[in-house]
């Protein structure tokens, strides 16, 4: 493993530190600081979104010919654990990082040329419609039906757990098209425009009282079949494909250092037991904090495998599992030492949801500790989406046996 940087990728690093201080504007990287869910809503991350989209980096993990920035893997973690450090939201992931890799690699030229200009630019808004109340670890399971009727497919089903649901005008959903013996097969990627008839979107309002996910309810829907990616029935394969990135994207280590960096100013600031001291000062405090500096740490150097094994041109693969869970897992102790630290002050800010969170708490809590509370609550689905920890353990487990 090779992590020392080249002065080529010394100057890159300083071009995108100079784009960071010039276009992330003080809004939006309080909006990212105070955000409790794991994307920042609009209108901050569309702003984010529209200021990478005119410098051209908006889409810089795509191949070339799409509008990829062509960067190496030694780049892309640069820019993205910088674009973290400096606050920058996570742009929506659903249009970039999921369904757009996907029209790349198995779309047909018309829904090439027509989503993905407008994935770029951020005019789509995308969500994810592969869960259903009966499949989720489970997944081949689902029972969305797609029955073919002329030009159209006619879709029913109900879909759950739909991230920006209530903000997206497409999904990309999986399909039942047929009735196979393996259920992983009659099973079809399609692309559902949601002001279509029959699309109803459903609040699920969550533990920390955010709304970030949704039931979606889809009866007798009609969508052309010029929206269906690839081949009928291969659907398994494509949902495959973009789930690796899902896990495998961006750089968790870098959420990992931002989150304790986080947890150190509560500590700084935040009263000890003793008189006069902050809890930084704690032997308790500081034996937990090495604890979880040493994971984060432990962490950044398995982050900085996956970039040295994607630069030999190899894809995220099982790594991609082990990063999700030990990522994910680490955040949630990291979140919890925060609430931990902040205690009972932490919990006012609970009542606030949604774009008003940028209203002060009731009660006189210092802005470090706003967002404390709905981040812990919150932060307990990180071990579930994305595929929950249990079944990462049996993707590595099955790998190393
Ligand atoms: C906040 C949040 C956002 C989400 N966003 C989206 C989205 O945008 N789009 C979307 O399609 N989905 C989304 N999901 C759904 C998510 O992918 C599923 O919740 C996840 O796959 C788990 O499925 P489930 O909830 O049905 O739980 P289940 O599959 O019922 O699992 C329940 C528990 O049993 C365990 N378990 C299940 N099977 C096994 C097994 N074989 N071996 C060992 N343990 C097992 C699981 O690990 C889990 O602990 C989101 C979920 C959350 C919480």
């Amino acid at each position: 493993m090779h992590i020392e940087l080249t002065s080529e990728e010394y100057a890159f690093r300083q071009d995108v530190l100079d784009f960071l201080e010039r276009h992330l504007t003080n809004a939006v990287r309080r909006a990212s600081r105070l955000s409790t869910g794991v994307f920042v809503d609009p209108p901050w991350a569309s702003e984010w979104h529209r200021a990478l989209y005119e410098k051209g980096w908006i889409t810089y993990a795509w191949p070339k010919e799409y509008g990829g920035c062509g960067w190496s893997s030694v780049q892309r973690y640069i820019y993205e654990s910088e674009a973290a450090r400096s606050r920058a939201p996570a742009v929506s992931p659903m249009g970039v990082n999921l369904v757009g890799p996907v029209i790349c690699e198995f779309g047909s030229d018309w829904q090439k040329e027509f989503y993905l200009p407008r994935i770029r630019s951020g005019e789509d808004y995308w969500c994810q419609g592969f869960s259903e109340p009966g499949a989720g670890s489970d997944l081949s399971s689902l029972k969305t039906r797609a029955v073919r009727d002329g030009d159209d497919y006619v879709v029913s089903g109900d879909k759950i757990w739909t991230t920006h649901a209530h903000f997206a005008n497409m999904m990309f959903a999986l399909v039942r098209t047929s009735q196979e013996e393996k259920q992983q097969n009659g099973i079809s990627f399609l692309l559902i425009d949601m002001s279509s008839r029959g699309v109803t979107v459903k609040p699920i309002i969550t533990i920390a009282g955010d709304h970030e996910v949704n039931q979606v309810f889809l009866d007798d829907v009609r969508v052309p079949v010029r929206n269906l990616v690839g081949d009928e029935g291969k659907g398994w394969a494509y949902a495959k494909y973009l789930l690796e990135f899902e896990r495998g994207g961006g750089a968790p280590s870098t959420r990992c250092r931002v989150a304790l960096e986080g947890y150190k100013t509560i500590l700084r600031n935040e009263p000890g037991d003793i008189p006069g001291r902050q809890l930084i000062h704690e032997k308790d405090i500081q034996l937990r904090l090495g604890q979880l500096e040493a994971q984060v740490i432990a962490l950044e150097t398995l982050d900085m495998r996956q970039v040295s094994r994607r630069q030999a041109g190899a894809r995220p693969g099982t790594t991609a599992s082990i990063v999700k869970t030990l990522g994910s897992e680490l955040l949630q102790a990291i979140e919890k030492a925060s609430l931990d630290a902040m205690g009972s002050r932490g919990l006012p800010a609970l009542k606030l949801q949604g774009p008003d969170f940028l209203v002060a708490p009731e009660a006189p809590v210092p802005e470090h500790g706003w967002a404390v509370a709905g981040r812990h609550l919150n932060g307990l689905a990180a071990t579930i989406f994305g595929g929950a920890s249990e079944i990462q353990r049996e993707i590595i487990a099955k790998e190393l046996t």
